[in-house]
């Protein structure tokens, strides 16, 4: 299997870049972005649970998101493998995706991050913001508190996989499809 992890910031293009990616490779795309708006439109449990933190732009809770996660992962056992798209966005989520993945005897092949400055982030959210009908993409305070999120709890999971040696920067400024051409580049020879 071919197990990556796409990261970056909010807005990076994380969600438009693994939906060119999965097809390319012949991956499941997970989401868990998506999973979570998926189960909010649905009123479930879990949905309920996840809107009041992602209505803020806070995280949901790790517990509640990695056992989510692991439903996904074993729906799709007979894949190609996994494009992991926002998640993990903690260490705990790491390890225990690192866990999760080696009792199955797979392992993450490598992160990939979409480097992107922060005044074209914000820029980014505030269009698809006017579009998606995110609450979280409409307001800046919601937007920032995103970006402390991040700062604080998911920017240190670049050292994590670094210390594995499965961290690779990619360039993420440009076209859509001139981005795609360089993550291609990465996914090749991972
Ligand atoms: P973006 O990366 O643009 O902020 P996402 O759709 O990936 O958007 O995530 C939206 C929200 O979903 C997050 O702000 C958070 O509340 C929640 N969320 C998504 N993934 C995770 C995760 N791995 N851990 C905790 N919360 C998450």
């Amino acid at each position: 299997m071919k197990n990556i992890v796409l990261f970056g910031p909010p807005g990076a293009g994380k969600g438009t870049q693994a939906t060119l990616l999965k097809d390319k490779y012949n991956l499941v795309h997970i989401s868990t972005g998506d999973v979570f708006r998926y189960n909010i439109k649905n009123k479930t449990e879990l949905g309920i649970l996840a809107k009041s933190y992602m209505d803020d732009g806070n995280l949901v809770p790790d517990e509640v998101t990695i056992k989510m996660l692991q439903a996904e992962v074993d729906k799709n056992l007979n894949g190609n493998g996994f494009i992991f798209d926002g998640f993990p966005r903690t260490e705990s989520q790491a390890e225990s995706l690192d866990k999760f993945l080696s009792e199955k005897d797979e392992k993450i092949n490598g992160m990939v991050a979409l480097e992107v400055p922060e005044n074209l982030l914000i820029e980014r959210i505030f269009k698809r913001g006017e579009t998606s009908g995110r609450p979280d993409d409409q307001n800046e305070e919601k937007i920032r508190n995103r970006f402390n999120e991040y700062q604080t709890k998911t920017a240190i999971l670049q050292e994590y996989y670094e210390k594995q040696d499965k961290f690779f920067g990619v360039d993420g400024v440009g076209s859509i499809q001139e981005i795609n051409k360089k993550l291609q580049k990465v996914f090749d020879i991972l």
